[in-house]
C-alpha cells in the first residue's frame, strides 16, 4: 500500500484523489468532513500500488509503505486507522 504523510497536513492539494484508479484516497473535497480532516488518507485494503498518487503530489507526501522514512512511520497506522 501507499501512505500519505505529514506534508499533506495544511496542504491537502487533493490532486491524488483525481489520479487514483481505484478511488481509495479519502476524504475527497466533495465529502462531508473534508475541512475537518487534517490530511488525506489512503485505504490500505484498496490501494493497488500503482504510484500515480505519489507522482501527482506537489509536496511529496506519499510513499510506498516500504519506503516511508523512519520519522514518518507512524503515518502507516494513521492511514489505516482512518478506515478501521
Ligand atoms: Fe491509489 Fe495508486 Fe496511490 Fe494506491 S498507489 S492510493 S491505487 S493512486
Amino acid at each position: 500500500t501507499y501512505v500519505i504523510t505529514e506534508s499533506c497536513i495544511g496542504t491537502k492539494d487533493a490532486s491524488c484523489t483525481e489520479v487514483c484508479p481505484v478511488d481509495c484516497i479519502h476524504p475527497t473535497p466533495d465529502e462531508d468532513g473534508y475541512d475537518q480532516a487534517d490530511q488525506l488518507y489512503i485505504d490500505p485494503e484498496e490501494c493497488i500500488d500503482c504510484d500515480a498518487c505519489a507522482e501527482s503530489c506537489p509536496v511529496d507526501a506519499i510513499f510506498s509503505e516500504d519506503q516511508v522514512p523512519d520519522d514518518l512511520q507512524s503515518y502507516i497506522q494513521k492511514n489505516a486507522a482512518h478506515y478501521a
